[in-house]
């Protein structure tokens, strides 16, 4: 046999043929490496002892027992089961075994055995098929806490653990470890064999949880420093404007003025986190070093005003900044709030979207290029034209989750006008933050202002589900807003250009594509219903063409249209304060962070808020989804758990955001564990000497067997 390694494919494990290799590809898992890394995503519990005695019909349960008679195969016919009664000392139960005549052989009457399976009822008597039986001297306790991992179809689960016993046994010298020897003191770590070993055949929940304790630090090391050494992180020797001077007396009493009027113009007191955040924009904003800055606030937390103020500061100081967002509806609104909010400061603000009118088009142009407009707001198409500015320092990116990998990529911006700099500023902006997002925060490539507060007055949305599309309920509450004078969102999962959005969950539904009620069906059900003849309702979807959106959108702001039946073109950013119901149609076709920033979209004025998930799913996996929105209004959470309940497997949302899975950390709730471990390394790294090199080494070469060739240039 050939040497296995670590990087080896997984065709070299005794077992594991062509057909299997190809299954276990479709789980993301190609070499050996790959395997011992497939970590179970629970575990079952057969250590907990029961007796048949109290058993009912389904129950599953594990018990020591005697063989009370001898198994007898029928020898005429193979298809007839072994049978046997075992007692466990109250009761006894009949045995079935098909296809295993082995059993014949292996066990006799007074046997002490150990048994796990189901009851069943064969007439009236109890009995169980096919369970696991061993002799009870033969039953070590690591064997009754049994891995249990998300398969793929034609994959038998009973053969994995064989396979990555062999992986774990034949590689175990080429695992090294990554972790500094500080954090293996203080955390009782094992080596990484045992640490890998003990996750997959644990003998107690303690050690498997602490095993995948070890395998967290174990991979935010790899993905925190392993880039960096592999010389992927973020490209070196950018320079950006330095946009306000440094030292306290830089600033023109003038320029004071101004940002002190436009403070006071803004209608409402900011929150001590938003102040933070600008405050910390500004401190980055006084470093030719390029800004690259998270704004992490959850939906409604005023995150568009942080924006505004940022770039009216940059204004003031002769620059230009730009304001992307990801849809022509919520530019349009962000360009609205800017005016408003600048009104009177004498900064010329402009909207610039891909459907503007060509003449109207080359007249911004024009005032870009002179810098006569300082604050540029717009979609991404923005950015494909060839748009020339006189003085651009920083671009903002709102809603970044929305931006697909390759649209970000177009972000950045880099002018080039001999002065030595050859980037601008970076601030980005979301509730939901992508894996990829945070895995830059990891790297210290992105640094972060998080918004915990919401402004004052703001009473909670309360969320509910309807497990039924004909439910009066659904109604009630839509005409009761309305009679208060309020407006109402009805969301639906219609299927149009807008499923390429990676929130949109079809591949696990189990609802047909055609019992999903679209926008237009929508329509007609309230106009049967009637609640159309007194109060006008309106569609929009992502396709209808962008005056028209634009318009709808401007009925809806200025009350004229009271319910607004629409797709996830509205998931982002709108902001209408008087809307404060919605309705999500076959809530179970959205992601939680989907479901989250669409409910965020009511709740924004003082009045009460009513979100209703419509679905009639089955699915125990949308239902949990469902009792996770009832339960939580915390993105962040959401977010984290949004991933997890993904799973491994849909390796199509993982990688869209752009990083590979990760086993057994999560970005979301690990990244101070990530933070510490990093540090650890680092201080090794700047002691030097053989420890430095050692770990260096391991870093780099573990790196290489995890990430490498699977994470997407950052
Ligand atoms: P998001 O963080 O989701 O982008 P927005 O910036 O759209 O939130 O803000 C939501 C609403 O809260 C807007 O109507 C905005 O005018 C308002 N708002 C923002 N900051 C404050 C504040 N400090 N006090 C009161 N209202 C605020
Ligand atoms: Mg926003």
């Amino acid at each position: 046999m050939a040497k296995v390694s670590l990087s080896s494919p997984v065709s070299v494990i005794p077992g594991i043929g062509p057909a299997a290799a190809d299954r276990l590809a479709r789980l993301d898992v190609t070499t050996v490496y790959d395997l011992i890394n497939f970590l179970p995503f629970r575990y079952n519990d057969w250590s907990r002892v029961g007796s048949v005695y109290d058993a009912r019909e389904g129950d599953e349960i594990s018990f020591p027992c005697v063989v009370m008679t001898a198994p007898n195969t029928n020898i005429r016919s193979r298809a007839r089961p072994t049978t046997f009664y075992v007692g466990d000392g109250h009761m006894r139960i009949l045995l079935t075994f098909f296809n295993s005549p082995y059993i014949t052989r292996k066990f006799a009457v007074g046997d002490e055995c150990f048994v796990h399976g189901k009851v069943t009822l064969f007439g009236t008597k109890l009995q169980m098929v096919n369970p696991y039986i061993e002799k009870k001297s033969k039953v070590s306790p690591d064997a009754l806490i049994r891995p249990v991992y998300h398969m793929t179809e034609g994959l038998k689960a009973s053969f994995l653990p064989k396979w990555i016993k062999s992986a774990i046994d034949l590689c175990k010298d080429e695992m090294v470890c990554v972790i500094p020897d500080e954090i293996m003191q203080r955390e009782g770590f094992v080596s990484p064999a045992e640490a890998y070993y003990n996750v997959h055949f644990p003998r107690s929940f303690e050690e498997s949880e602490k095993a995948r304790r070890q395998i967290a630090y174990e991979e935010l090391i790899l993905l925190g420093i392993g880039m960096k050494l592999a010389g992927q992180g973020q490209a070196e020797g950018e320079v950006a404007q330095r946009v306000i001077p440094k030292g306290s007396g830089a600033l023109s009493d003038d320029i004071k003025t101004r940002w002190k009027g436009i403070i006071g113009n803004l209608g409402f007191k900011l929150t001590e986190d938003q102040v933070r955040a600008v405050k910390e924009i500004q401190m980055d904003l006084q470093r030719s070093v390029p800004m690259n800055r998270l704004v992490q606030g959850d939906v409604g937390s005023g995150k568009t005003a942080v924006a505004v103020l940022t770039m009216a500061m940059t204004a003031l100081m002769g620059k230009q900044s730009v304001l992307l967002a990801p849809t022509s509806v919520l530019a349009k609104q962000h360009y609205d709030t800017a005016t408003k909010l600048l009104e009177g400061s004498g900064i010329n603000v402009v909207l610039l979207l891909g459907k503007t009118k060509q003449s109207s088009k080359n007249e911004i142009k024009a005032q870009l290029a002179a810098g006569e407009a300082s604050v540029i707001i717009g979609t991404h198409a923005l950015l494909n034209d060839d748009i020339k500015f006189k003085d651009l320092a920083l671009v903002i990116a709102d809603e970044q989750h929305r931006f697909g990998v390759k649209q970000r990529e177009k972000l950045l911006i880099k002018p080039d006008d001999g002065s030595g700099v050859n980037s601008v500023h970076n601030l980005v902006m979301t509730a939901t933050p992508i894996p990829r997002t945070l895995a830059l925060v990891l790297y210290g490539d992105m640094a972060t202002s998080t918004i915990r507060q919401k402004p004052a007055g703001r009473q909670k949305i309360t969320t509910w589900f309807v497990p039924s599309k004909e439910s009066s309920d659904i109604t009630d509450v839509i005409r009761t807003k309305l009679e208060a004078g309020e407006q109402a969102y009805i969301v639906c999962a219609k299927i149009d250009d807008e499923t390429s959005d990676p929130n949109v969950v079809t591949q696990y539904s189990d609802i047909p594509d055609s019992g999903i009620t679209s926008v237009m069906q929508m329509k007609e059900n309230l106009d049967k219903m009637g609640l159309t003849r007194d109060y006008s309702a309106e569609v929009l979807y992502g396709s209808m063409n962008e005056q028209q959106k634009l318009g709808v959108m401007e009925r809806f702001l200025s009350g004229e249209i009271k319910i607004l039946i629409s797709t996830t073109v509205i998931e982002v950013g709108v902001d209408n304060p008087n809307a404060n119901v919605m309705v999500i149609m076959d809530a179970d076709r959205f992601g939680l962070s989907t479901l989250h920033q669409l409910r965020g979209r009511i709740g924004r004025g003082d009045k009460k808020a009513f979100c209703i998930l419509v679905s009639e799913t089955r699915s125990e996996l949308a239902l949990t989804r469902m009792k996770m929105m009832c339960e939580s209004d915390d993105g962040f959470e959401l977010a984290s758990k949004d991933l997890e309940l993904r799973g491994p497997g849909d390796f199509f949302g993982t990688r869209q955001h752009g990083i590979p899975q990760l086993r057994a950390a999560n970005l979301y709730t690990d990244i101070g564990i990530a933070k510490e471990a990093c540090d650890a390394v680092n201080r090794v790294f700047d002691l030097g000497g053989e420890e430095a090199d050692r770990l260096k080494d391991a870093i780099s070469r573990m790196y290489q067997l995890r990430f490498a060739g699977k994470m997407e240039a950052l």
